[in-house]
């Protein structure tokens, strides 16, 4: 194998390596961003949860005042009763009253509706709670996580740039740039192995000529479909 391919093909190594930390670099975001949606998820099912109960106590309150000023009203009627001397009068406030107190029970009805609701709905607080705290602290430690990993990755990428400067000194600058064009534009994969007469770049075969000077071992042979560096291994 030529010298400059062997070189070639480690820095390619580490420009692959490179270019899997930068991708991750790069999605580390979007990980954290999903995993505070799904956070934020929980936190709502607990807010609707808490709402919910929150509507029943604003209603039984309601209903509570409600019932109440017919007992006030019931309780001036039977005032105006022991006042009045007239009889039809009388007659017309009993009426009321009875017409109220059929009312208040209607409400009372529906106050201990309202508190079984209430009733029933405290589990489902209770359960969406727990969730929402149990995410939370699961969501935390997984954003810490990423976090560290996040470290971790910046760290590797550092020492494999600093690496990769020191991998290019003694190659030939044009032979360089070509790399890097071929490494930018064809998907990492700047130098690849001749196969079965076939590129494993682009999976052509090559025309005979391309076999033998590859083979040969004595210049840089690019493949004719691609464009890539080509090399051979027995
Ligand atoms: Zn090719």
């Amino acid at each position: 194998m030529l010298p400059e391919i062997e070189k070639l093909l480690v820095l390619q190594d580490r420009d692959q390596r490179i270019r899997t930390l930068k991708t991750e670099l790069k999605n580390a975001p979007l990980e954290r961003k999903d995993l505070e949606t799904r956070l934020a998820a929980t936190a709502a099912g607990a807010e609707s949860a808490k709402a919910k109960l929150r509507e029943l106590e604003v209603e039984k309150k309601r209903l509570e005042v409600e019932a109440q000023g017919k007992r006030d009203q019931i309780n001036r009627f039977k005032t105006q009763q022991m006042q009045t001397r007239k009889n039809e009068e009388f007659q017309a406030l009993g009426n009321e009253i009875a017409h109220f107190e059929k009312e208040i029970s209607k409400i009372e009805d529906r106050e201990l509706e309202v508190m079984e609701l209430m009733e029933a709905a405290k589990p489902a607080l209770a359960e969406a709670d727990r969730k929402a705290a149990e995410s939370k602290s699961r969501v935390a430690s997984q954003i810490a996580d990423l976090e560290a990993k996040i470290a971790t990755i910046g760290e590797a990428l550092k020492t494999a740039e600093a690496e990769r400067d020191a991998l290019t000194v003694g190659i030939d600058e044009d032979l360089l740039d070509q790399y890097n064009r071929l490494f930018a534009s064809k998907g990492g994969n700047a130098v690849v192995a001749l196969e079965h007469e076939v590129c494993t770049g682009c999976h052509m075969k090559l025309t005979t000529q391309t076999l033998v000077r590859v083979r040969g071992a004595q210049e840089i042979t690019h493949c004719e479909q691609c464009g890539r560096i080509l090399y051979w291994t027995v």
